[in-house]
């Protein structure tokens, strides 16, 4: 579950509304504080660690798909994650964001990306909107 889920379905708290209004280039221990805020604020029970590493990653596949973030500066935010498994949306998301395009790509300009940037956003997108399960 995401934050953008629970405000779909019509949960609503200072912490969630707060993290509907990030930018997706906080780092992942902050956002992973902020979802813990949210749930304790909801009254609903905080997952384990590692199942919270999980919901703040798809937190950034869900705003990453929804426009709220950029490629580049998610990847410049160098989230550093556990392993996921194999084959899953998941894992391909995250191996995208460990191998960004370079780091003057991440630095350039949106009307300067060359064609590897884009390719490497095509595919940091796809595996964002495959996660984000749209
Ligand atoms: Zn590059």
């Amino acid at each position: 579950m995401a934050a953008a889920e629970l405000s779909a379905s019509g949960e609503d708290s200072p912490a969630l509304r707060d993290l509907a209004g990030r930018s997706g280039r906080e780092r992942e221990a902050e956002l992973a504080a902020l979802l813990g805020r949210a749930l304790d604020e909801l009254g609903l029970p905080r997952p384990e660690s590692a199942e919270a590493e999980r919901w703040a990653v798809r937190e950034l596949a869900v705003r990453l798909h929804a426009g709220a973030a950029d490629p580049a500066g998610t990847a410049a935010a160098r989230w550093e994650h556990g392993n996921s498994a194999e084959g899953t949306a998941e894992e391909r998301f995250l191996a995208a964001l460990r191998r960004p395009c370079c780091g003057d790509c991440l630095g350039r300009p949106a009307d300067r990306e060359p064609e590897s940037y884009r390719v490497w956003a095509a595919e940091l997108r796809a595996a964002a909107a495959l996660l984000a399960g749209r």
